[in-house]
């Protein structure tokens, strides 16, 4: 149960709901748009034009509006992500301010530095950990992240396992002629160590625009691949999350696809998204954002941020249509909405 404070209207929130009856209880907050890693699928060798320090939302502001979600709209679920939100400033004493909301609070990360401050973060408040690996080849790991830095990421994911963050979950991107190979392999590694696995197919996010649907395994490859090791017990999909799970049938296991592109999950989505610069987005597909970091700074009372925060989600779209002739990307690669 989420602490009150005086700003805080009494009794429960009205639920954060859209034109079709989806109520959004889940918040993934931007902590920045820059990352350490250039993984080809997501940015360019050269990276992007990183936003400027001022157009981040500082602690503050990004507190106040968490604030408003959780006491205010309902959201009961906090995922920080990027970028890289590991490269973020102060981290810890952020999440320390977050966890006091009483949210279910989490992290994606690529998982470099999370050797040192999983310990910290945990004790701040962090729940748990996403880590994201594509594959266990220190060359091909290279080749795709364009960084040598595939120990670092083992030994975060070790730590963030030792320190309780758990259930670590380890989310893979498989691409056709990169890594479609080791799919059993990564699997066989998260039971190893006690990570979950979850696939997600390729979207078309990355900020290059080079996407191509043919490079995509779909989930029907992935599960096939998978299929061939072990036999699949579908266990459907918990809740409104967006990966569909199967157990390894005579093991505890279960892993996680993703499959936006080819098994969408519009009609369950529960998501609302907030960029590091204060952008509100209804969907990660969404051509249109709200400016909260205008309302906030241009000093808007906490009803009048609920309204904006209320009025976006109200024109969500019913779903992405990305297979549609007419599909736009948005503006906005994944990097710098938040995934
Ligand atoms: N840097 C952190 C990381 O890699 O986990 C957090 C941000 S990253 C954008 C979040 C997730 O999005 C990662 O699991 C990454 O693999 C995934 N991702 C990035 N580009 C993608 C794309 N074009 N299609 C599908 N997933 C993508
Ligand atoms: Fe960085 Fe994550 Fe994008 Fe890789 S997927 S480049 S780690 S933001």
């Amino acid at each position: 149960m989420a602490p009150r404070t005086p700003d805080t209207p009494t009794g429960a929130p009205a639920p954060l709901v859209d034109r079709y009856g989806r109520v959004h209880t889940d918040l993934r907050i931007s902590l920045t748009d820059r990352c350490n890693l250039r993984c080809t699928y997501c940015m360019p060798a050269e990276g992007l034009d990183w936003l400027p320090r001022d157009q981040a939302l500082t602690d503050d502001e990004l507190l106040r509006l968490a604030r408003i979600a959780v006491h205010r709209l309902g959201v009961r679920t906090l995922r920080l992500t990027g970028g890289e939100p590991l490269l973020r400033r102060g981290l810890p004493a952020l999440v320390a301010r977050l966890a006091e909301l009483g949210a279910e609070l989490s992290l994606t990360t690529n998982g470099i530095g999370l050797a040192r401050s999983a310990p910290e973060l945990k004790r701040a408040g962090l729940h748990r950990v996403n880590v994201s690996l594509d594959t266990l080849r220190p060359e091909r790991y290279a080749a795709l992240t364009r960084r040598d830095r595939l120990a670092d990421v083992l030994a975060g994911l070790a730590a963030a396992q030792d320190a309780g963050l758990a259930p670590v979950k380890v989310n893979a991107v498989p691409v056709r002629g990169v890594n479609e190979d080791e799919l059993v392999d990564l699997v066989q590694f998260a039971v190893d160590h006690g990570y979950r696995m979850r696939f997600i197919e390729s979207m078309p996010l990355d900020a290059q625009g080079a996407w191509d649907r043919a490079a995509m395994l779909t989930a029907d490859e992935i599960l096939a691949a998978l299929a061939a090791r072990w036999p699949l017990v579908p266990v459907g999909r918990p809740g409104n999350a967006p990966a569909e799970e199967w157990r390894l049938d005579g093991t505890p296991h279960v892993v996680g696809v993703i499959a936006s592109v080819t098994r969408p999950f519009c009609g369950g989505c529960d998501r609302v998204r907030l960029t590091a610069d204060g952008q509100l987005r209804n969907c990660l597909f969404a051509t249109a954002e709200s400016d909260l970091r205008a309302l906030l700074r241009g000093g808007a009372d906490d009803a009048r941020i609920e309204r904006a925060w209320r009025d976006c989600v109200a024109r969500k779209a019913p779903g992405h249509r990305i297979g549609d002739a007419d599909f736009v990307r948005p503006d906005r690669p994944m990097s710098a909405i938040g995934g």
